[in-house]
């Protein structure tokens, strides 16, 4: 599948539902998307999939739905993606960058440019949890009335859709700059993580039995700095020579 003509960007945006309980609603999702001109859709594991209900609610978008894909593992979904964005209905108790969907369009439009990005919706009832929104380099929550505040599912998607299409209209494609250096992608970010903890505990800065603070705050460290792949090689290269420690005879 490719993106229509004019607006390639929006080919590489990754719709990502974690948990959908109703069919129905993966079926409108990418009823939503098709109509905006995005196409490339991750449910992570859905209750029920494939589904008539879904098929049903898709009406023409059903090679969205064909083209699905169904993985068990958000980070799986997010893996290529080079910026990736969280929607939540309610402010959490995670300080976490925030935008407003106008913003957010037109960020992941731009990154759009040199690769893949993902923009993450949660479960009917529940949302997000903190550990997929630690996932995101930022958070979404489009303003609604605060007594209630929470959209459906695939309105959501559709507002979303709709504002990324705008954004997308505003760019001029001819003078694409393709980023030399583009921002490390979701699997070498969880890498660099996983290997920062590694060392921390191994260096007995960070206790194993309570790590959940401090790596928190590394991770926004690291959200907020949107390091380059080649910067995320180098602080590895720090770590792997941390291991090892200086070398003898030298
Ligand atoms: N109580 C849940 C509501 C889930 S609604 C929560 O706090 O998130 C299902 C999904 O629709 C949400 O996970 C989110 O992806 C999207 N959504 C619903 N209302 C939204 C809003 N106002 N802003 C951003 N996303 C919203």
């Amino acid at each position: 599948m490719s993106g229509e003509r004019g607006a390639p960007a929006l080919g590489r945006v990754h719709v990502v539902l974690v948990g959908t309980t109703h069919p129905g609603n993966i079926g409108a999702a990418a009823r939503a998307m098709k109509t905006m001109g995005l196409e490339r859709l991750w449910l992570v594991s859905p209750s029920r999939f494939p589904d008539p209900e879904a098929t049903a609610r898709a009406s023409g978008a059903d090679d969205v739905l064909r083209g699905a894909r169904v993985v068990t593992d958000l980070d799986a979904a997010l893996a290529e993606s080079r910026l990736v964005v969280g929607t939540s209905a309610r402010a959490r108790s995670l300080r976490w960058p925030e935008w407003d969907p106008r913003e957010a369009a037109a960020r992941l439009v731009e990154a759009a440019g040199s690769g893949a990005v993902a923009l993450v919706f949660g479960r009917e009832r529940t949302g997000l949890t903190n550990a997929e929104l630690e996932r995101c380099h930022a958070l979404v929550r489009i303003p609604s009335a605060p007594a209630f505040a929470s959209l459906n599912l695939a309105a959501a998607v559709q507002l979303m859709a709709w504002e990324l299409r705008v954004a997308a209209g505003g760019v001029l494609w001819g003078a694409r700059y393709e980023d030399p250096d583009p921002p490390a992608s979701a699997a070498e970010l969880e890498h660099l993580y996983a290997h920062l903890e590694r060392v921390l505990v191994a260096l007995e800065f960070l206790d194993p039995d309570n790590p959940k603070q401090l790596m928190r705050r590394l991770r926004r460290l690291c959200v907020r700095a949107r390091p380059s792949s080649r910067e995320v090689e180098i602080l590895r290269g720090i770590l792997a020579a941390a291991e090892r420690g200086p070398r003898r005879g030298r």
